[in-house]
C-alpha cells in the first residue's frame, strides 16, 4: 500500500474541510448559540471551530460528514459537558485540645 503523506493529520484535514465547507455553505452563525462566527480569526470566543457530531470517543469518525461548525465557546463547553462540578468537602478537622 503506497502511503501518501500530505502532512495533514486526519483531525487537521477534518478541521479545514468542515470549516471551508460550512463557510461556502453560508453558515454565518453558530447553530448552538446563534453568535456570528469568525472564520478568519482563531482563538476568539466566536471563532469558527469544527465539532464532531458523533464524538470520536463514541465511535464517530473524522469524516467531514460527521462535522459541523460551531463557535469556540460552544465547542469548549461541549467538551466539558456532563461533568458535574465536584465540590470539595474539606476533611473533618478533629480539633486536638490544647491544654
Ligand atoms: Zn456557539
Amino acid at each position: 500500500m503506497a502511503a501518501s503523506r500530505t502532512g495533514l493529520t486526519p483531525h487537521l484535514r477534518f478541521r479545514s474541510k468542515v470549516l471551508s465547507r460550512d463557510r461556502k455553505a453560508g453558515i454565518t452563525n453558530c447553530p448552538e448559540c446563534g453568535t456570528p462566527l469568525d472564520y478568519i480569526t482563531t482563538r476568539l470566543p466566536n471563532s469558527a471551530e469544527p465539532d464532531h457530531i458523533i464524538p470520536i470517543t463514541k465511535g464517530g469518525t473524522n469524516d467531514p460528514a460527521n462535522g459541523r461548525t460551531i463557535c469556540r465557546r460552544c465547542n469548549q463547553s461541549r467538551g466539558n459537558r456532563d461533568k458535574p462540578r465536584k465540590r470539595k468537602t474539606p476533611p473533618e478537622v478533629t480539633a486536638s485540645p490544647i491544654w
